[in-house]
């Protein structure tokens, strides 16, 4: 492994949709989500040292400590990887340059966990294939296999079965609005109450649904897929939501979802020319972080 830092990018992911199908006995909740990563990304940078593993990051919300999770990831792989290649000494300062809001329903520290995973992989030669390192990432997080896989895809289970999808937001422009509000994820969920007899009637049809999207779904279509149990819980404390959602409809988004646990809501705009101007409006008008991106493996590149 070289001692010359490089870079990496750490893409955000938008659930499209989202439904909580059940509770495990050891607390996890079980769900089937269409998750799509996007060109908001983060920037980890990564330089192999003596011997501690040490994290630095461009936001003072995040911990720069062992709990961070790209430092967990780096801990993780080396704790593999020297039951391989003993008494070796591995340490590494990762620099996180962080884009993607924190706590905002965008993934950004699963992202960046599953981006030191792949980056040491790389530094040491592939050792590991996509699927050891998926079920590796499982260790530090449900969301943490997508992006080793970076790829759209319907993931169930915990988050952990993923089937990819494609086509799904080619020739889309995505708005993000994010309200400057940190959620708890563990807070949504105990929120839920899946008991109620609401969520059994939007499960119907869930099955087919699931199919329709696996067979294909030709571009401007996914509008009518998009939908998030969790959205009503982060909604019923936090009115921005829905008024971010209808911001963004009024402006000729095809369709507006929060991601995740929230709180940021995204826009599907066909037009990438209205999608410029609403980002413009927005950003100019509003007290919102508004970003526009891309479909990551679609576009593959960067966010504005
Ligand atoms: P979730 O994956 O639970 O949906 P999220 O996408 O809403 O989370 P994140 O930005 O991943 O939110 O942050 C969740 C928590 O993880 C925050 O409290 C944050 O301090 C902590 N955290 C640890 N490491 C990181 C990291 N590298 N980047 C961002 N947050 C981190």
């Amino acid at each position: 492994m070289t001692t010359i830092p490089i870079s990496h990018i750490s893409p955000a992911k938008i659930n499209l949709f989202l439904a909580v199908t059940g509770k495990r006995p050891d607390g996890y909740h079980e769900l089937v989500t269409l998750m799509c990563p996007i060109t908001l990304a983060d920037t980890v940078t990564i330089k192999r040292t003596r011997r501690k593993i040490t994290v630095s990051c461009s936001d003072p919300d995040v911990p720069e400590d062992e709990t961070n999770l790209a430092h967990r990831a780096a801990r993780l792989f080396w704790a593999d990887w020297t039951r391989e290649k003993k008494g070796e000494l591995f340490g590494a300062h990762i620099v996180i340059k962080k884009r993607i809001p924190v706590a905002a329903g965008l993934g950004g520290g699963s992202s960046n966990a599953a981006t030191v995973l792949l980056a040491l992989n790389r530094f040491f030669g592939k050792p590991y294939t996509y699927q050891e390192l998926g079920a590796m990432a499982l260790n530090l997080g449900a969301d943490v296999p997508f992006f080793i896989f970076q790829r759209p895809a319907i993931a169930t289970g915990i988050g952990e079965v993923l089937q990819p999808v494609t086509g799904i937001l080619s020739g889309s422009s995505i708005i993000l609005v994010h309200p400057s509000i940190r959620i708890s994820t563990a807070t949504v969920y105990q929120n839920l109450n899946l008991r109620l007899t609401k969520y059994h009637q939007r499960h119907k049809n869930l099955d087919l649904r699931v199919e329709n999207v696996l067979k294909g779904i030709s571009p401007g279509k996914i509008e009518k897929y998009l939908y998030n149990d969790l959205e009503t819980v982060t909604a019923a404390r936090y009115p921005e939501i829905e008024e971010i959602k209808q911001t963004l409809l009024s402006l000729g988004a095809n369709g507006a979802l929060m991601s995740g646990s929230g709180p940021t809501v995204f826009g599907l705009f066909r037009d990438k020319a209205v999608a410029r101007s609403v980002f413009r409006h927005l950003a100019g008008e509003y007290p919102w972080n508004v970003f526009q991106a891309e479909c990551w493996s679609c576009e593959n590149k960067r966010a504005k």
